[in-house]
């Protein structure tokens, strides 16, 4: 039998009468000969709930609890929608990560799948199972303990089951019918795409469109997997949603393909620290042992020998840094003045394969900012994406002035 994977996110399973809904829909493809492979993440709001009664029980907790905790309500999710396809006579089980299993690596909160074993679930389907119902964002490591992959980690595990059971098509169920121009939640005018290719959407995805996990866009990209994004909510048809795919599958783009945004970013400047060899790989070095996800990186001019080093990381992550910086002037292996924290910017870029070949996009996009009287901190680029840091309360502004520059409402 063909196999299809089909993930449901929060919004889309956030109360039984929701899941039946989905379950429906999972039925309609049961009938047209499909094995399905069902993903389920937390109802809507859960995961947040437990994240929050973690912290009110431990400042500085076990990581290996937090996931322990954090990865239930997936479970509950898989059960009622397992249950409720019982219930309309269509053969389902559910399967928490452990029991497939999703062997991970130890990196509890941001695990990695390393391996699904398919035997216990092929067996069922060979048995006249016609649907399996996955707990997402969970696995088991090699010391046997619950792992979660970081959040909107479902997404990453209805693709890598859909890599390794070949199925025919990974759809992501959720709230939006595709993947959008922007976040259509801040520009009304976002456009919705038919198609878009996996470097354009592992770029929004890293920058900030959460529709889907990064770690997701880089499993189907490397593994082929054919990716749709489709709302729960509207009936659908077979080309409906957002198909995920190779640049070659795309006729005609923009040069532009998306806005993405990042709310919660801090611009840090280490002042006064030595210009000479090997500060920069200790002052790196430190963060990352410290837990600090650094992004961008520039290194101010030097005068008399010392420099100042501005990075930015994710706001949350100011305080790690404090930390990491103290300690490693306290080996001895960097020195400097103090340690500026700006944690009111958010990060914009604008992402699009046909930068490769178009030039001015970069001036463009800061004549924009300048027109709406809006100042750019941090500047980096890749081959195929821009990204600026500016004040957060003008993050709106920015998304919308720059999605109206390069016309992205409209089709090329
Ligand atoms: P789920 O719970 O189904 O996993 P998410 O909330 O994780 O859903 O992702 C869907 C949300 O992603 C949408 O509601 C939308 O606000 C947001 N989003 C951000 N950028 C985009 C984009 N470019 N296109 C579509 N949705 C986007
Ligand atoms: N429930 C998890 C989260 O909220 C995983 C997911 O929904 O993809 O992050
Ligand atoms: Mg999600």
């Amino acid at each position: 039998m063909p196999v299809l994977v089909m993930k449901f996110g929060g919004t889309s399973v956030a109360t039984p009468d929701r899941i039946r809904r989905a379950a429906k829909r999972v039925g309609v493809e049961v009938s047209k000969g499909y094995d399905v492979i069902v993903i389920v993440s937390a109802m809507a709001g859960k995961t947040n709930e437990l994240i929050g009664w973690v912290s009110e029980t431990s400042a500085m907790y076990d990581a290996r609890e937090y996931d322990a905790i954090v990865s239930s309500g997936e479970n509950v999710t898989a059960g009622l929608m397992a249950l409720t396809l019982q219930e309309m006579d269509v053969p389902a089980r559910s399967w928490q990560g452990w029991q497939v299993p999703v062997k991970t690596t130890s990196t509890h909160s941001a695990a990695r799948i390393e391996e699904i074993l398919t035997d216990s679930i092929g067996a069922k389907f060979a048995d006249g199972m016609k649907v399996a119902v996955i707990a997402g964002f969970q696995g088991i490591s090699a010391e046997g303990r619950i792992t979660t992959l970081g959040r909107g980690g479902s997404d990453t595990t209805a693709v890598a089951f859909a890599a390794a059971f070949g199925a025919e098509r990974c759809d992501i169920y959720t709230d939006v019918d595709g993947v959008y121009t922007t976040d259509p939640r801040v520009e009304s005018k976002a456009r919705k795409l038919d198609k878009i290719s996996y470097e354009e959407m592992l770029e929004l995805a890293s920058l900030g469109a959460k529709v889907l996990q990064t770690r997701s866009v880089e499993l189907a990209m490397r593994y082929k997997v054919k990716l749709r994004v489709v709302s729960s909510f509207e009936e659908q048809s077979d080309d409906a949603g957002t198909l995920v795919c190779d640049e070659e599958e795309i006729m005609e783009s923009n040069v532009v393909a998306g806005v993405a945004f990042s709310r919660d970013e801090a611009k840090m400047t280490l002042v006064s620290v030595a210009d000479r060899p090997g500060i920069a790989a200790n002052i790196f070095t430190a963060l990352s042992e410290g837990g600090v996800n650094v992004d961008m990186i520039v290194q101010n001019i030097a005068e008399e020998g010392r420099t100042d080093m501005t990075w930015s990381c994710p706001v949350d992550q100011v305080k790690h840094a404090h930390v990491a910086m103290k300690r490693a002037a306290g080996d001895g292996v960097i020195n400097y003045k103090e340690l500026i924290a700006d944690e009111g910017v958010a990060k914009i870029s604008v992402v699009g394969i046909g930068m490769r070949s178009h030039t001015g996009v970069a001036a463009k996009m800061f004549r924009v900012l300048s027109d709406e009287g809006i100042n750019i901190k941090v500047i980096t680029t890749s081959e195929i994406k821009i990204s600026v840091l500016i004040d957060r309360k003008y993050m709106e502004l920015a998304v919308q002035a720059l999605h109206d520059a390069f016309e992205l409402d409209k089709a090329s």
